[in-house]
């Protein structure tokens, strides 16, 4: 039905290939995604990665799956307590004041996450699961009551990274002497003085920061769940630390399906990040560019790509967003005032077959591993459609096709909502009508097949057609 490739494939980062996608349970997709440490404002590069998964979740909603996405926020780390120390603050007071900068700066990207939970809140859940990774035998108390995963007891270390030799690991971890191998990490680190902690079994502590996603993760999705996602700069040592403590502690193998890492966004070619002090606040950036072109400026690169800053990129993202903006509203406004003509002529049949292979060619980009860089050029084929074909000499059941079209794309774009939420009131009946005596019109013409086409679709939409010799009633249901 959607062209050749009806088949979706991810890029796995474990095993590095394109492999078929398919839910550990049929139809429900449980996605977790690393979301924000919150010390400071959010900036493009954490966009760039809640832009592509918002993006990877609206077209697994459009292919009809049940999506739950859970984000967690980092509300406890070094470089909270560090700046609350700086700015003479409660470490709180810093999380709480950054997570609201967060969240505005997904409200107005339109990214809704399903759940997102906080460290803080899930103090007991890490406690008792590393609990369970000592008793199961793969962590262990040193003497300063802190408590480290001990690497050597789990197999599969260095699979995801694909750094599957010693020095490789050693050199990227720290070492601090009480740890039996270098790269063992922190699962609890035992309090310092002035810092926040917790009480524990090993005494007053708090998390070292991989646990969380391991233990949030399971809480809500359960032992085995789907897609686990993050920035490419996540891959070492943090998610290759939460498959390990996670496949040790809950025995499961796979215990994450299809591990999906965005392309890092750049300035001058390095990683934007508050460390190396080129970053770009988003709020600065709304300033001067609305969120929905910042958005579709995102959104259009595709997901694994290294993206880099620059003022060009979004004045392009600027035109493509008017023009998909004025198409919307012109599509909209003839349907509203009616001003087409009723009639089918057969260039608008084969403007009709041409949206169709557009949109054939839509889902195909997104199913080579949401290749949205592809897909969306084929957005922009509509709008050129529109253009040279359909706003030419309106007729209604194009104009209406292109205008469903361009909803059903927007699905997954996310700028155009304000467009299709004050839908306009549509004469819903006297649209049926005109679809049927234009169906009618061709069956007469002896076009069996499309008039066929038209039937199945209005059936999708709840509309039945019933043919009686020439006439054709219709009911709702
Ligand atoms: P952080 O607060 O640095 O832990 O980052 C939160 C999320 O944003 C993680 O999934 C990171 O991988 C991602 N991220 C951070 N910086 C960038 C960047 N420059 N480009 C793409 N993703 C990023
Ligand atoms: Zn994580």
């Amino acid at each position: 039905m959607r062209g050749p490739h009806i088949v979706l494939r991810v890029f796995n980062t474990l095993g590095r290939r394109l492999e078929e996608f398919r839910p550990v349970r049929q139809g429900r997709v449980l996605m977790y995604v690393c979301g924000p440490t919150v010390y400071d404002y959010t900036h493009v590069g954490h966009a760039r990665t809640y832009v592509a998964f918002d993006v990877i979740k609206r077209y697994l909603k459009l292919l009809g799956h049940d999506v739950l996405h859970v984000q967690n926020i980092t509300d406890i780390d070094d470089k909270i307590i560090r700046r609350a120390h700086e700015e003479e603050r409660d470490w709180r007071e810093v999380a709480d004041a950054f997570t609201r900068d967060y969240l505005e700066a997904l409200s107005r990207l339109n990214i809704k996450v399903d759940l997102h939970p906080r460290v803080t809140e899930h103090i007991g859940d890490i406690i008792e699961f590393i609990q369970l990774l000592i008793d199961r035998g793969n962590a262990y108390v040193a003497p300063s009551g802190s408590v480290y995963f001990d690497v050597s007891t789990y197999d599969g270390y260095g699979e995801l990274s694909g750094r599957l030799s010693r020095e490789l690991w050693g050199q990227e971890q720290e070492f601090v002497k009480e740890k039996r191998n270098p790269f063992d990490f922190a699962l609890w680190k035992a309090a310092k003085p002035g810092e926040p902690w917790w009480e524990s079994p090993w005494g007053p502590g708090r998390p070292g920061w991989h646990i969380e996603c391991s233990v949030m993760s399971t809480r809500y999705l359960g032992e085995q769940f789907d897609i686990h996602g993050g920035g490419s700069d996540l891959i070492f040592p943090h998610h290759e630390n939460e498959r390990a403590q996670s496949e040790a502690a809950l025995g499961r193998r796979p215990w994450v399906k299809y591990w999906l890492h965005t392309g890092m966004l750049t300035v001058k070619g390095e990683k934007m990040s508050k460390s190396l002090g080129n970053i770009v606040a988003l709020r600065e950036l709304f300033a001067k560019w609305k969120p929905e072109v910042v958005r579709l400026w995102l959104a259009s690169a595709h997901y694994r790509s290294v993206l880099e800053f620059s003022e060009e990129a979004l004045q392009q993202a600027q035109r493509n967003y008017e023009r998909l903006l004025a198409v919307a509203h012109e599509l909209r406004n003839i349907l509203e005032k009616g001003e087409c003509s009723f009639r089918l002529s057969d260039e608008g049949v084969k403007t009709l077959r041409m949206m169709e292979g557009l949109r054939d060619s839509f889902y195909e980009a997104m199913n080579d591993d949401f290749n949205a860089s592809r897909a969306f050029s084929y957005v922009y084929e509509l709008t050129s459609l529109a253009y040279s074909r359909v706003l030419q000499r309106p007729e209604a059941a194009v104009v209406l096709r292109a205008y469903s079209l361009l909803e059903e794309f927007n699905r997954v774009i996310g700028v155009l909502d304000r467009v299709f939420a004050r839908a306009p009131e549509l004469p819903f009946e006297q649209l049926v009508e005109v679809i049927v005596e234009v169906r009618r019109r061709l069956r007469m013409s002896k076009n069996y097949e499309l008039a066929d086409w038209i039937r199945d679709q209005l059936a999708k939409l709840g509309v039945r057609l019933y043919d009686r010799g020439e006439e054709t009633k219709w009911v709702i249901g």
